[in-house]
Protein backbone atom coordinates (compact mmCIF):
# COMPACT_ATOMS: atom_id res chain seq x y z
CA UNK A 1 0.00 0.00 0.00
CA UNK A 2 1.45 3.74 -0.86
CA UNK A 3 1.72 5.52 2.06
CA UNK A 4 0.02 8.77 1.73
CA UNK A 5 1.27 11.82 1.39
CA UNK A 6 0.97 14.06 4.78
CA UNK A 7 1.67 17.60 4.98
CA UNK A 8 2.19 19.82 8.17
CA UNK A 9 2.12 23.10 7.05
CA UNK A 10 3.42 26.59 8.84
CA UNK A 11 0.45 28.78 7.93
CA UNK A 12 -0.56 32.23 8.66
CA UNK A 13 -2.98 33.34 6.58
CA UNK A 14 -0.69 35.66 4.44
CA UNK A 15 0.67 35.82 0.83
CA UNK A 16 3.87 33.55 1.23
CA UNK A 17 2.06 30.76 3.51
CA UNK A 18 -0.94 30.61 1.33
CA UNK A 19 0.89 30.04 -1.54
CA UNK A 20 3.12 27.25 0.08
CA UNK A 21 -0.58 25.30 1.21
CA UNK A 22 -1.79 25.70 -2.64
CA UNK A 23 2.03 24.46 -3.64
CA UNK A 24 1.38 21.57 -1.52
CA UNK A 25 -1.70 20.59 -2.29
CA UNK A 26 -1.13 20.56 -5.80
CA UNK A 27 1.96 18.20 -5.08
CA UNK A 28 -0.88 15.98 -4.05
CA UNK A 29 -0.40 16.20 0.20
CA UNK A 30 -3.01 16.03 2.39
CA UNK A 31 -1.95 19.16 4.41
CA UNK A 32 -2.80 19.76 8.81
CA UNK A 33 -1.80 23.69 8.63
CA UNK A 34 -0.42 25.29 12.20
CA UNK A 35 -1.33 28.20 13.34
CA UNK A 36 0.35 30.53 16.03
CA UNK A 37 -1.76 32.83 17.72
CA UNK A 38 1.67 34.85 19.82
CA UNK A 39 -0.19 37.95 20.99
CA UNK A 40 0.19 39.65 17.67
CA UNK A 41 -0.54 42.99 17.19
CA UNK A 42 -3.89 41.79 15.70
CA UNK A 43 -5.79 38.75 14.79
CA UNK A 44 -7.12 39.68 10.94
CA UNK A 45 -4.20 37.29 9.93
CA UNK A 46 -5.46 34.59 12.08
CA UNK A 47 -8.47 35.35 10.78
CA UNK A 48 -7.78 34.98 7.05
CA UNK A 49 -5.54 31.72 8.25
CA UNK A 50 -8.64 30.15 9.62
CA UNK A 51 -10.90 31.36 6.71
CA UNK A 52 -8.39 30.08 3.78
CA UNK A 53 -7.90 26.12 5.67
CA UNK A 54 -11.48 25.31 6.25
CA UNK A 55 -11.82 26.38 2.46
CA UNK A 56 -9.45 23.74 1.36
CA UNK A 57 -10.79 21.71 3.93
CA UNK A 58 -7.67 21.36 5.79
CA UNK A 59 -7.35 20.11 9.07
CA UNK A 60 -5.89 22.84 11.30
CA UNK A 61 -4.78 23.84 14.82
CA UNK A 62 -4.16 26.50 16.55
CA UNK A 63 -1.15 27.10 19.48
CA UNK A 64 -1.01 29.64 21.34
CA UNK A 65 2.34 31.10 22.47
CA UNK A 66 3.20 33.10 25.03
CA UNK A 67 6.51 35.51 24.50
CA UNK A 68 6.25 37.75 27.70
CA UNK A 69 9.85 38.92 27.55
CA UNK A 70 8.99 39.98 23.38
CA UNK A 71 10.12 43.31 22.46
CA UNK A 72 10.05 43.51 19.17
CA UNK A 73 7.10 45.54 17.99
CA UNK A 74 4.89 42.78 16.04
CA UNK A 75 3.86 41.81 19.32
CA UNK A 76 4.45 44.82 21.33
CA UNK A 77 1.15 46.68 21.10
CA UNK A 78 2.61 50.07 22.72
CA UNK A 79 4.91 50.45 19.79
CA UNK A 80 4.50 51.98 16.17
CA UNK A 81 5.31 49.67 13.44
CA UNK A 82 8.38 51.49 11.56
CA UNK A 83 7.66 53.36 7.82
CA UNK A 84 11.20 53.15 6.00
CA UNK A 85 12.04 54.80 2.84
CA UNK A 86 14.04 51.36 1.62
CA UNK A 87 13.68 48.13 3.39
CA UNK A 88 16.08 47.79 6.08
CA UNK A 89 19.77 46.71 5.62
CA UNK A 90 20.22 45.30 9.20
CA UNK A 91 17.53 42.58 11.16
CA UNK A 92 14.58 45.21 12.24
CA UNK A 93 12.64 45.24 14.71
CA UNK A 94 9.85 43.59 13.25
CA UNK A 95 11.34 40.50 13.87
CA UNK A 96 10.36 37.79 16.67
CA UNK A 97 13.74 36.53 18.04
CA UNK A 98 13.26 32.51 17.31
CA UNK A 99 10.06 32.71 15.66
CA UNK A 100 11.13 30.43 12.95
CA UNK A 101 12.74 27.88 15.27
CA UNK A 102 9.82 28.01 18.10
CA UNK A 103 7.56 27.62 14.63
CA UNK A 104 9.69 24.56 13.49
CA UNK A 105 9.44 23.04 16.63
CA UNK A 106 5.96 22.68 16.72
CA UNK A 107 5.08 21.44 13.40
CA UNK A 108 8.13 18.87 14.14
CA UNK A 109 6.13 17.82 17.35
CA UNK A 110 3.09 18.24 15.06
CA UNK A 111 4.32 16.23 11.70
CA UNK A 112 5.44 13.43 14.21
CA UNK A 113 2.62 12.89 16.19
CA UNK A 114 0.39 12.36 12.58
CA UNK A 115 3.28 10.64 11.01
CA UNK A 116 3.61 13.53 8.05
CA UNK A 117 6.89 13.24 6.38
CA UNK A 118 7.11 17.29 5.26
CA UNK A 119 6.71 20.37 6.93
CA UNK A 120 6.32 23.36 4.54
CA UNK A 121 7.49 27.48 5.42
CA UNK A 122 7.21 29.93 3.35
CA UNK A 123 10.32 31.38 4.13
CA UNK A 124 12.34 33.70 1.22
CA UNK A 125 15.28 35.14 0.88
CA UNK A 126 15.52 37.39 -1.93
CA UNK A 127 13.45 40.15 -1.20
CA UNK A 128 13.38 38.92 2.25
CA UNK A 129 14.05 41.38 5.27
CA UNK A 130 16.60 40.61 6.95
CA UNK A 131 15.69 38.06 9.50
CA UNK A 132 18.00 35.64 10.20
CA UNK A 133 15.50 32.56 10.32
CA UNK A 134 14.41 33.05 7.02
CA UNK A 135 17.65 31.85 5.55
CA UNK A 136 18.48 28.48 3.58
CA UNK A 137 21.53 28.39 5.89
CA UNK A 138 19.14 28.18 8.65
CA UNK A 139 16.64 25.74 7.02
CA UNK A 140 19.62 23.06 6.08
CA UNK A 141 20.78 23.79 9.60
CA UNK A 142 17.01 22.48 10.72
CA UNK A 143 17.30 20.25 8.47
CA UNK A 144 20.37 18.50 10.04
CA UNK A 145 18.87 18.55 13.44
CA UNK A 146 15.84 16.63 12.53
CA UNK A 147 18.02 13.65 11.18
CA UNK A 148 19.70 14.14 14.89
CA UNK A 149 16.27 13.28 16.39
CA UNK A 150 16.19 10.60 14.24
CA UNK A 151 13.71 11.43 12.08
CA UNK A 152 12.54 11.18 8.20
CA UNK A 153 11.02 14.66 8.00
CA UNK A 154 12.25 17.56 6.08
CA UNK A 155 11.25 21.05 5.71
CA UNK A 156 10.77 22.04 2.26
CA UNK A 157 10.95 25.73 1.17
CA UNK A 158 9.58 26.25 -2.20
CA UNK A 159 9.28 29.80 -1.89
CA UNK A 160 13.30 29.79 -1.24
CA UNK A 161 14.69 31.44 -3.97
CA UNK A 162 11.59 32.96 -5.27
CA UNK A 163 11.15 36.74 -4.82
CA UNK A 164 7.85 38.50 -4.39
CA UNK A 165 6.51 38.65 -7.71
CA UNK A 166 7.59 35.06 -8.62
CA UNK A 167 5.66 33.50 -5.21
CA UNK A 168 2.64 35.89 -7.00
CA UNK A 169 2.99 34.35 -10.00
CA UNK A 170 3.37 30.97 -8.88
CA UNK A 171 -0.31 31.06 -6.52
CA UNK A 172 -1.82 32.80 -9.16
CA UNK A 173 -1.09 29.48 -11.31
CA UNK A 174 -2.18 27.75 -8.41
CA UNK A 175 -5.45 29.65 -8.01
CA UNK A 176 -4.20 31.06 -4.61
CA UNK A 177 -7.27 33.52 -3.24
CA UNK A 178 -4.84 36.41 -2.35
CA UNK A 179 -8.31 38.24 -1.65
CA UNK A 180 -8.63 36.54 1.32
CA UNK A 181 -4.81 36.98 2.53
CA UNK A 182 -3.44 39.64 4.91
CA UNK A 183 -0.03 40.62 4.79
CA UNK A 184 -0.22 44.02 6.75
CA UNK A 185 1.98 44.23 10.00
CA UNK A 186 -1.10 46.53 11.37
CA UNK A 187 -4.58 45.20 11.90
CA UNK A 188 -6.63 48.31 10.22
CA UNK A 189 -9.53 47.35 8.61
CA UNK A 190 -7.68 47.93 4.98
CA UNK A 191 -3.88 47.58 4.49
CA UNK A 192 -1.81 50.26 5.57
CA UNK A 193 0.50 50.14 2.42
CA UNK A 194 2.88 52.10 4.49
CA UNK A 195 4.77 48.88 6.45
CA UNK A 196 7.46 47.23 5.25
CA UNK A 197 5.23 44.27 4.72
CA UNK A 198 2.79 46.02 2.76
CA UNK A 199 5.28 47.88 0.53
CA UNK A 200 6.81 44.31 -0.33
CA UNK A 201 3.54 42.94 -1.80
CA UNK A 202 2.70 46.19 -3.56
CA UNK A 203 6.14 45.60 -4.97
CA UNK A 204 5.09 42.00 -6.16
CA UNK A 205 2.16 42.97 -7.31
CA UNK A 206 3.38 45.72 -9.32
CA UNK A 207 5.98 43.69 -11.63
CA UNK A 208 4.23 40.67 -12.16
CA UNK A 209 1.30 43.30 -13.47
CA UNK A 210 -1.40 41.70 -11.71
CA UNK A 211 -3.78 43.73 -9.34
CA UNK A 212 -3.83 42.80 -5.86
CA UNK A 213 -7.24 41.52 -5.18
CA UNK A 214 -6.93 42.31 -1.49
CA UNK A 215 -7.00 46.14 -2.25
ZN1 LIG B 1 0.80 47.59 6.18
Amino acid sequence: MKTEKKAVILFSGGLDSTTVLYYALSKGYKCSCLMFDYEQRHNKELLSAIKIAKSVKAEYSIIKMCLPWSKDVLTNKNKKIPVHKRLPKTIPPTYVPGRNTLFLSYALSYAQSISAQTIFIGVNSVDFSNYPDCTSKFIKAYNEVLKVLKTRIIVQTPLLKLNKAQIIKLGTKLNVPYQDTWTCYNGYEKPCMRCDSCKLRAKGFKETKIKDPAI
